[in-house]
Parts: C-alpha cells; structure tokens; sequence
C-alpha cells in the first residue's frame, strides 16, 4: 500500500514535519482471559482491542480518542510490547513496500489470521503462502519477534509517560536517580556523564539544576510530570506514548505541559502517540486522530477533517460534547442512550448498534469494514458502504433517510453526515 494510503496528512495541522512511517500497527488483537468455576477454566475473553490498525510516522503526534474502557491504553501498551498481542504485529521502521507486501498478505489470508490462531492447516496454497510471507516479515521487523537483547535495546526508544505523576514516581528516589534510572539500566556512560544528562534533562523541561536533589512529594503535579517527561526523554526516544498526560494536573499547567512536549517533539523529532478522552486537547496537540469505540478503530483521518467534517455517528455523538466558549453559539447535542456494552459480551454487527442514532436494520447484521470514503479519512459503518457491500450489489440496506439525516454543527459549522461529493471506499488498511 503506498505511503500515502495509510494516512500521512495532507492537510492538518504542520504536515510538513511529518518522516517516514516509524511504527506500523497491523491488525492487533488483545484478548484478556475470563476465568471461572471451580477449576478456573477459560469461560470467555475480554475483548480489550479487536483488530485495531494504523501507523505513526516520524515526528507526527496521533491523537486516540474514545470513552473510558475502549481499550486506548491497551494500545498504547502493545505498541510499547508492555503486554504481548492475542494476534497481529507491530512493525517498526518497516519501509513501504514491506507494508504493501503485509497488506496483501492479510488480503489473502484475512485481517485477524495469524501463526497464533493456530488454523493454518485448512488454509489455501496461496493463504499458506501469505502467512509464510508475513511469517518472514514479522522476523525482521515486528516489535513481537524481538528477542530479550534486541527487545532491551528497543525500549529505550519506545518511551511511556503515565497519566498520574504522582503514583507513577518512586517517593524514596530523588529527582537525579529517578531521571538517571534508565540509563543505569541500559549502562549508558560513567556516573558522571550520567548526572549531566540528568542536568541537560532537567533543563529541557524547564526545571533547575537544584531540582535534581530533591524528593517527589517536594513537586507540584505540572513538575512532576515534567520529572516523568524527562525520564522517558533520557535514553533519546523515537516514540512515546503519552497516556492521558495532562489529565490529572490543573488546567493552568496543561498548557506548560503540552507546550513542552511540543517544543521537545520539534527538537528531537519525535513521534507521540497522545491517549485523551479530552477533545479540545487531541485537536490542539494531534496531526491524526484515531476514533476508538469498544476495542475498534471507527474512524480515522487528519484532525482538520475530523473535527470540520465527522462522519461516523460515534464521533458526531463524542464532537457534539465539546463545550463552545461563546454563548451566542449553539450546538445540538447528540445524547448517546444506554451504556458502552460489555467487551467480554460485544454485540454482534456493529458494535455500536446498541446506541446509533442512525441504526439500520443490517447493523445488527453485519460488521461494517473500515473503509476509506474520502482520500484519507476512513470509517466503519454502513452508512458509507463499499463498493461490495453497496445497495446495487446486493449487498447492505440502504441507509435510511433518517441515518443519514444525522447531523450537527461545531463552532457554528454544519456538520453531516451525508458526504457533499461522491464516495469513493477503500477497503485496505489504513
Ligand atoms: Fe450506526 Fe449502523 Fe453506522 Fe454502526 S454501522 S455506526 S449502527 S449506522
């Protein structure tokens, strides 16, 4: 699949910095075992994150965005192997066509296929011959097939900074081991040359060369939390995950925060991953954003178009809830009836037909693919058919009027989701 296939930004927010694809997602699952009865057989999963795809180039910041227990974090934590997939890969620094080749594997042997399903005896020639083909490609460059050594290697590049400054520092440290910690662990330079870094540390987040000698509890949340960014900034990342980072600290200091992280990103060129459930923030700090709901990805496209143009009921619903800072303004607020389903019991089809707006009859039915229905912005719901699924082919329903009739408007722009210009789908990965 060409580079530009899988979402480099063409319009947004400062394209022009944007590298090469860093880290490629491809179908990751994670299931979590539920266990139960007298001999705590296996009686089910949690469904934490279910086929979940797309990548993050160099110096790009991804915004991904849903309600609490749609399984953000979750990946956040396979992109970092903190936590091994049920299936799928994470590729690192894997080129373009090496992509391409993945891409058509999982076209020939299905998205969730993999070694670890275990099924490959009833596959066809050409599906066995995929499955050897991303086996390969899965050796030299997924995340996944990295031994102790080289795995120890890659997480100094592959960084984490908490959402809870508080919790996520050791109160018996002082600031200078804290910061110093992983490049003990890793046996980066003398003792010496260690405690500089942690000095060069302290001054790109903003804090004095005294802080270095003092205790957690003697901080604020905003210092701590830049204590956390330095730490993950020590051993000179290519990536971090930024889970809910701003969060816990008061608003006044958000901004210092993000101001940090952004000037760092610029300096050192690097690529974050920004977990919020806060609006406002992805759309100040993100070039893409990706739209979670029950342990999928719903929709996914550049942060100008997403928020001038949702498509999908879920991040209409989630768009339609940002407060508007002028009460001349209005906005119609879409409430969501009932509660986020289980993801140990999912509903069948889509899984948000329990709470759609715009339900249909066929989207209890079948599961809507993600498809690509504007050049770089794609989406999973039948109210965006593929061509192979379109009403002419026999395929889904067609969207009722009252479907695509959903519409709402942000900072006094309409929003629809009806498409102003013919829908051209894509159903490949972005
Ligand atoms: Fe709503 Fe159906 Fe689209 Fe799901 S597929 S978001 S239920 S319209």
């Amino acid at each position: 699949m060409p580079d530009d296939a899988i979402g480099l930004p063409e319009v947004g927010a400062g394209g022009s910095h944007i590298g090469p694809v860093l880290l490629s997602a491809r179908n990751l699952r994670k299931f979590f075992p539920i266990r139960g009865g007298l001999l705590s057989s296996h009686i089910g999963d949690v469904r934490a994150v279910d086929g979940v795809s797309f990548s993050i180039h160099e110096g790009e910041t991804v915004g991904l965005v849903g309600e609490s227990g749609c399984g953000k974090t979750t990946v956040g934590r396979l992109l970092l192997r903190l936590i091994e997939p049920t299936s799928g890969h994470t590729f690192y620094h894997a080129p373009p066509e090496v992509i391409d080749r993945v891409e058509r594997a999982y076209g020939e042997i299905g998205p969730y296929a993999s070694k670890e399903d275990g099924e490959s005896n009833k596959w066809s020639p050409s599906a066995q011959a995929a499955l050897k083909e991303l086996d390969e490609i899965a050796d030299q460059y997924s995340i996944y097939r990295k031994n102790h050594r080289a795995m120890k290697s890659l997480r100094g590049k592959l960084q984490i900074v908490f959402q809870d400054p508080f919790s996520s520092l050791e109160p018996r440290m002082m600031v200078r081991e804290v910061i110093a910690e992983p490049l003990e662990i890793q046996k980066v330079g003398t003792h010496n040359e260690r405690m500089a870094r942690v000095q060069e540390l302290l001054g790109e987040v903003g804090l004095s060369p005294e802080h270095a000698y003092r205790f957690p509890h003697e901080f604020s949340g905003g210092q701590r939390q830049r204590i956390c960014i330095a730490r993950a900034l020590a051993l000179r990342p290519e990536f971090i995950v930024l889970d809910e980072p701003t969060s816990a600290l008061d608003v006044s200091v958000q901004a210092q925060v993000l101001n940090i992280l952004e000037t760092l990103q610029r300096e050192h060129q690097l690529s974050y991953l920004f977990i919020s459930h806060h609006l406002s923030v992805i759309r100040a700090v993100s070039d893409r954003v990706v739209v979670m709901y029950l342990g999928r990805v719903v929709e996914h496209t550049v942060t100008d178009e997403l928020f001038s143009r949702p498509l999908h009921p879920y991040t209409q619903a989630l768009l339609s809830a940002i407060p508007i800072p002028d009460p001349f303004l209005h906005r119609e607020r879409i409430i969501l009836s009932g509660d986020v389903p289980s993801p140990a019991y999912p509903p069948s089809g889509c899984h948000f037909h329990t709470r759609c707006p715009a339900v249909m009859p066929v989207c209890s039915r079948v599961d809507p693919p993600l498809a690509e229905v504007r050049p770089g912005h794609w989406v999973a719901c039948h109210l965006y058919p593929p061509p192979s699924t379109s009403p002419a082919s026999g395929g889904a329903e067609a969207p009722t009027s009252e479907g695509m009739a959903l519409s709402t408007s942000v900072e006094g722009e309409p929003l629809s989701a009806t498409p102003s210009t013919p829908l051209t789908t894509s159903t490949s990965t972005p």
